[in-house]
């Protein structure tokens, strides 16, 4: 009742179908479910995949894996902000048939946002089926949904200020196998007992995510402070959500950087850690046409609904201090 409840209210604000909502445990499941659920779905052997290679690891690593295993994946081209050529796209869709096409909807290392609505348009053209990874824009994810262009969209809960959980919103007449397998929960697509605080909390944080205006005033200030440092490098173009901001400073690798702004209180992040917890070069600034040493130097700073515009203004000072200091120091060597 309680779980059925919530899943009525998931499908209002994201403009769905109460049987188009999916519960999983959060977006990698989602994202999993929504490439291997439907790859698999029937005669799966023909096949393939098309994909951006900015993709969050849940997309990416699903897919380089069918990739290993054989199967025909084409990679998009990207240009220098993140965002996917469209004449790529409708080429490879011409060339390799895919079956599926992922791109997520804006990403979570530069904040890129795609031409989504574009490339929904041309996977309809084609036949083909669009899921997006919509974690870091449940707002596109809905009106995508509204106007029909998008066939699979994964969502996390916690990303909204929720607790742990996801959901996958699979659009009507879209088959999928279930990937964990068991009972005939969430209409066999997910077998388990679905969890149902996670759900009802799920329901909540959409509601209050899709409710609020997107405001990018901490965003902007960093930015204007950022900017007049002379080696500094906003990256992810003009197409971007107002909660991440991402840059290089000249030659300086992130992770002196970061440890130096830790120690000042101030809370950033590269695009990846390794397991060594060194700082790996983000493969989604590499994909952006940027080289290996650059992808080192990544550092992105995100804002969320208590980012108090008076500490965002004194933390960019700091970090401008700082990242001066370091650049007249050499304490860099990328
Ligand atoms: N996709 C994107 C774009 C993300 O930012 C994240 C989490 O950071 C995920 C997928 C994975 O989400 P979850 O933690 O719910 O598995």
């Amino acid at each position: 009742m309680v779980l059925e409840h919530a899943r009525e209210r998931c499908a209002t604000s994201l403009n769905a179908l109460v049987e188009e909502i999916v519960f999983c445990s959060g977006a990698t499941e989602a994202d999993n479910l929504a490439i291997l659920g439907t790859l698999y779905h029937g005669d799966n052997k023909h096949q393939s995949l098309l994909c951006s290679p900015t993709e969050h690891a849940a997309v990416f690593e699903t897919v380089r894996r069918q990739e290993q295993l054989g199967r025909q994946v084409s990679w998009l081209r990207v240009d220098s902000a993140g965002r996917v050529d469209l004449e790529d796209l409708r080429q490879k869709l011409t060339s390799s048939r895919p079956s599926i096409v992922s791109v997520m909807l804006a990403n979570n290392e530069i904040g890129t946002l795609q031409p989504a609505q574009e490339i929904g348009a041309l996977c309809r053209e084609f036949g083909a089926l669009y899921h997006a990874d919509g974690v870091q824009d449940p707002k596109t994810a809905a009106h995508l949904i509204s106007t029909g262009s998008v066939d699979l969209v994964a969502l996390s809960g916690h990303k909204l200020g929720g607790l742990h959980g996801g959901l996958l919103y699979v659009k009507q007449g879209v088959a999928i196998n279930p990937q964990i397998v068991g009972g005939s929960q969430e209409d066999g697509r997910r077998g388990g007992t679905s969890e149902v605080i996670r759900a009802e909390s799920l329901a909540m944080a959409l509601e209050h995510s899709l409710s609020e205006t997107a405001d990018s005033a901490s965003r902007d200030i960093l930015e204007q402070v950022l900017l007049s440092i002379p080696q500094a490098e906003r990256l992810g173009g003009d197409h971007r959500v107002c909660h991440i901001s991402s840059w290089l400073f000249g030659n300086l690798a992130a992770e002196p950087l970061l440890v130096a702004l830790d120690m000042r209180g101030i809370c950033a992040s590269s695009g990846s850690a390794c397991s060594s917890h060194s700082v790996e070069p983000s493969r989604v600034v590499q994909s952006m046409g940027y080289s290996d040493s650059q992808a080192g130097g990544l550092v992105r700073f995100s804002f969320g609904w208590d980012s108090d515009t008076k500490e965002v203004q004194s933390a960019a000072e700091t970090v401008k201090e700082i990242v001066i200091k370091m650049l007249s120091k050499e304490v860099k060597q990328r």
